[in-house]
């Protein structure tokens, strides 16, 4: 007998036929003899519509009530689900965050898990029940009601894996497991048997949403056995493990990110202490920042653009704006209108010539490079928007193609 957590996402239990097939898996699961835990998201596109909901009450909600709002969405999944398996003979139970005490911190709409506990799921399960747990919400100290970010239900799931040290986490989704690059998207696009945590770490926070990044994160450091399977195939998904069993290729992946501004500060002195300047200002405000790129223009003036998510484009104006006279620069530029463009590998570590390659295919499409950066196992490119598709379809071509 194992313990194994199953999660369910929003296009998997989207409707009373889906939340069925669903069912049928946890209950195969189940009867086998196994301890079950399911965390579930909202139903389809649920949380969009509750978002859009709140701005007709106000444009500029307060993150603690969106949090209240949001979370509404997963307690309808559980119970439903919870319904659905007691339906089929299956006893079954469904909880929300508090009462699994399911802590996190105040940032409230992207909050941090502190811990999990484990008391009240462990005795439903003795009682041999089929637990049911929200995902994607917990409880500060407060005991408000916190959301972990979108797409936070799969870290839901494997902070639960953790806290239980259950044998298995299975990440079920519209997809059979985790492709080259989105297989919705590029033509070619491979399933992967397995791949690394430090890969799909990459890919995750370079775009490819099949796998929340933070529940990857923290999969490898509590090592929780991991896979990404279908809702709607039985077959064999995708393995995310510590060390790939399988000859690395150059490049796992390609992944694409819109969610991306690109922020050019311009004409401050060539001098110590700028970039300190501006960074630590920006960092102040808990902005991230990700390229950056220092250039120096004639006469010894220099810039230094760098990119932030879309939605931190404006503020991050703002505030440099406010500190124009300290960090002495002439002029902002901001491009909304980007995308970054990623090829993640651990081959990368022992190949040469891999980001020669994708500029190769790049240039070949006649697609303009506005930014690189590179990581040990990682390059981004930033590119056009309206450019974004082509590039990873000729990225992906030239590393998969036949
Ligand atoms: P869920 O609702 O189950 O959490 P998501 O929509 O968050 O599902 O994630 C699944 C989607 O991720 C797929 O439908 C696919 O379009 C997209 N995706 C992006 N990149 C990849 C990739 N490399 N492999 C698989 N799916 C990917
Ligand atoms: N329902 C949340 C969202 O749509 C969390 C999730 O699906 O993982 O982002
Ligand atoms: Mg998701």
């Amino acid at each position: 007998m194992s313990l194994i957590v199953q999660k369910f996402g929003g296009s998997s239990v989207a409707d009373p036929e889906k939340v069925r097939r669903v069912a049928g898996i946890i209950a195969e699961t189940y009867r086998a003899g196994n301890d079950v835990v399911v965390v579930l998201s909202a139903q389809g596109k649920t949380t969009d519509r509750l978002i859009a909901t709140a701005k007709e009450y106000n444009p500029r909600p307060s993150k603690r009530e969106m949090d209240m709002l949001l979370s509404t969405g997963e307690q309808q999944s559980v119970a439903l689900c919870a319904m659905m398996l007691e339906s089929m003979g299956i006893p079954a139970i469904s909880l929300t965050g508090w009462q699994v005490d399911f802590k996190t911190n105040s940032n409230y709409s992207n909050a941090a898990i502190k811990s999990v506990g484990q008391e009240r799921i462990r005795r439903e399960l003795d009682a041999r029940r089929v637990v049911l747990v929200t995902g994607f919400q917990g409880i500060n100290k407060y005991d408000d009601i916190t959301t972990l970010g979108r797409g936070g239900s799969d870290t839901s799931a494997v902070a639960i894996a953790a806290a239980l040290h259950a044998d298995l986490c299975q990440i079920y989704t519209d997809v059979d497991g985790v492709y080259t690059a989105d297989p919705n998207k590029v033509r070619g696009a491979k399933k992967l048997d397995e791949i690394t945590f430090d890969e799909m770490l990459e890919l995750a926070s370079m775009g490819a949403k099949v796998l929340h990044n933070r529940s990857v994160e923290m999969a490898k450091r509590y090592n929780v056995d991991l896979e990404v399977l279908s809702s709607y195939e039985k077959k064999p998904g995708t393995k995310v493990r510590r060390i790939s069993k399988v000859e690395q290729a150059e490049v796992s992946g390609v992944a694409k990110d819109v969610n991306v501004a690109r922020i050019t500060v311009i004409g401050m002195e060539d001098k110590p202490g700028i970039a300190f300047g501006i960074f630590s200002t920006l960092a102040k405000e808990k902005i991230n920042v990700d390229i950056i790129l220092q250039t120096l223009g004639h006469g010894g003036a220099q810039s230094i653009t760098f990119t932030v998510a879309r939605g931190d484009g404006e503020r991050a104006c703002e505030i440099l704006e406010q500190h124009i006279d300290e960090l002495g620069f002439s002029g902002l530029d901001m491009d909304t209108h980007v995308a970054k463009v990623s090829i993640v590998g651990a081959g990368m570590l022992t190949t040469s010539g891999i980001a020669a390659k994708m500029f190769d295919a790049l240039a070949s499409r006649k697609i303009n490079i506005k930014m690189i950066s590179t990581s040990e196992i990682k390059v981004s490119v930033l590119v056009d928007e309206d450019d974004a598709d082509k590039a990873v379809q000729a990225v992906h071509d030239k590393f998969f193609g036949d």
